[in-house]
């Protein structure tokens, strides 16, 4: 019972919360923050059948919307990349190069899950490999110097792009790990107040490096089970955001769950403790905060504990938090909807970053392996129009009211047509309420085209040390192979900006 104690009235005590002021992030001194938290919102309340009409309106829109040619122009190489000196520029072509080689990938995941990393020679040469090689194009930089230079030269010398930095940790399975990434994550806070404010757009977390995984996946199947039962008690619970609608899966919570014990309890108000403090020093040091989506089986939990965070940290035009929607799930739409009409009604503002998933392999080969229907849209295509279909909601709601979207995508399409409609609503140049982002190292032209358009992007920057980012690295390249291989836009307008330069060089 004592555990239980530590409510949330403590919780925020211990951090000793104050008011907010109404000044957005990013624009002047940091506000000061809410302890506000009680809002109730009625969580049984579904509004589908406006949620219905909203859907049809909105793909009927979308569809419409399709005249988005003209706004980016990927053609001209030179201007593209005039920021880019031209060393980088080769080293980029050729690590591209090698990441795109299907061979190449394979042997090194091979590599690094063998147990030839063991042996300490073997691994120095390997890891100095990858170091010289993936690491330095697709990482930031093994510590706060090398990374704060590496964020420096993104944004200065007109190439005028921004950071989102993430300490690249993947999951931790105990307190002591969460306690040090937490560490991790506030110096990472630290890195970002020491570099120029408008270098920095956000800090990401993983949240399952700050609460263990097992425990995410615990209170996501009590969440789960709650909205199918809505007498289920979950007595830990806070004010939060809808996280289900009526078609998200529920076959990872097939029988009733045991309560949380007190221990478990304990932990999360650790893990929930963790984050509140992350977004404390966020608003301080005036950087929003974004936390990443990952897969279905925990994804119920990091909403949760995002959107009840939120709530409290939210306020006035005032975005400290944003969730993250992942596109690919058949759910998405609807979730997205729904939260964001929920945060309307209780007068808060979100903000999403929007994707369109990396856990895809992982997610139907679970849904397969326990005999139900993927998570994953059946088809690329509705992959596609989903993703569309929620950034056309996001950008038509922030042009007339609150909230704030980041496109984080590599998806040409996707940019075009969202620089379209937000051309259409007048909504572009500094506006902090739309943003693009893409991954460092990937999709260039793409991140060039869109600044050339006069729109705010970002790099989605991994830091940390080699060994650390490894897992980071793997995952990305399993993941993304698709993507990958599919560089070749990026890979053949640099080799004709190289001839270019080459040619100019010689003439
Ligand atoms: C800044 C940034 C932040 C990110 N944060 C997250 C995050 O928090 N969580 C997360 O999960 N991912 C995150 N990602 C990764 C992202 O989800 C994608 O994996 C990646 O960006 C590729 O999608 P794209 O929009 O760039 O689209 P594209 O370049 O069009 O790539 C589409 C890819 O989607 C896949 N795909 C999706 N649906 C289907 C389907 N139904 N059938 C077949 N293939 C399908 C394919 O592999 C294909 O290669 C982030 C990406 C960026 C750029």
């Amino acid at each position: 019972m004592a555990i239980r104690a530590l409510s949330q009235k403590k919780l925020l005590k211990s951090l000793s919360l104050r008011y907010f002021s109404p000044k957005p992030l990013n624009t002047a001194a940091s506000a000061s923050p809410s302890a506000s938290s009680s809002i109730s919102i009625n969580l049984t309340e579904k509004p589908e059948s406006i949620l219905q009409n909203q859907l049809a309106a909105l793909s009927a829109n979308t569809n419409a919307n399709t005249n988005n040619s003209s706004y980016i122009n990927l053609h001209d190489a030179e201007k593209l990349f005039s920021s880019v000196s031209t060393t980088k520029l080769l080293r980029a072509t050729a690590n591209l190069h090698l990441a795109s080689m299907e061979p190449i990938v394979d042997l090194g995941m091979w590599v690094m899950n063998s147990k030839l990393m063991d042996m300490e020679v073997f691994r120095d040469i390997v890891l100095a490999f990858v170091k010289h090689t993936f690491y330095e194009h697709f990482c930031a930089g093994e510590n706060a110097l090398a990374t704060e230079n590496t964020v420096r030269s993104l944004n200065s010398g007109g190439a005028g792009l921004r950071a989102m930095l993430v300490y690249a940790v993947e999951y931790a399975s105990d307190n002591q790990s969460c306690d040090r990434n937490l560490e991790a994550f506030l110096d990472t806070v630290e890195i970002a107040k020491s570099l120029p404010p408008s270098s920095v757009s956000f800090i990401i977390v993983k949240l399952s490096a700050i609460c263990p995984m097992k425990l995410l996946e615990r209170v996501s199947d009590l969440l789960r089970w709650q909205y199918k039962d809505s007498s289920f008690n979950l007595p830990w619970k806070l004010d939060t955001l809808p996280i289900f609608s009526d078609i998200s899966p529920t076959y990872h919570t097939l029988k009733r769950p045991e309560p949380l014990t007190l221990e478990e309890e304990h932990d999360l108000q650790l893990g929930h403790q963790r984050l509140l403090k992350i977004c404390q020093k966020c608003l301080d040091a005036n950087v929003p905060l974004t936390i990443d989506a990952e897969h279905t089986s925990v994804q119920p939990a990091i909403d949760y504990l995002t959107y009840s965070s939120a709530i409290m940290y939210n306020k006035y035009d005032n975005i400290v938090m944003y969730g993250t929607i992942q596109a690919y799930l058949k759910d998405a739409k609807e979730r997205l909807l729904l939260a964001s009409k929920a945060a309307d009604n209780i007068g808060i503002p979100m903000g999403f970053k929007l994707v369109r998933g990396a856990y895809m392999s992982s997610e139907r080969k679970l849904a397969s392996s326990l005999g139900f229907e993927s998570p994953i849209h059946n088809s690329i295509q509705e992959t596609h129009a989903c993703y569309n279909e929620c950034a056309s909601f996001m950008i038509d709601k922030i042009a007339n009211g609150p909230g704030a979207l980041v496109l984080a995508t590599h998806n040409v399409e996707s940019g075009k047509i969202a620089v379209a409609k937000a051309h259409d609503l007048g909504i572009g140049r500094v506006s902090q309420k739309l943003e693009f982002a893409q991954l460092y190292g990937m999709s260039e032209p793409l991140s060039f085209g869109l600044r050339n358009a006069g729109f705010q992007v970002s790099k989605y920057m991994p830091f940390g040390p080699v060994e650390i980012v490894i897992p980071y690295l793997l995952r990305r390249a399993e993941e993304n192979r698709g993507l990958l291989s599919a560089s070749s836009l990026d890979r053949q307008l640099m080799r004709k900006e190289l001839k270019r330069r080459l040619k100019a060089a010689v003439i």
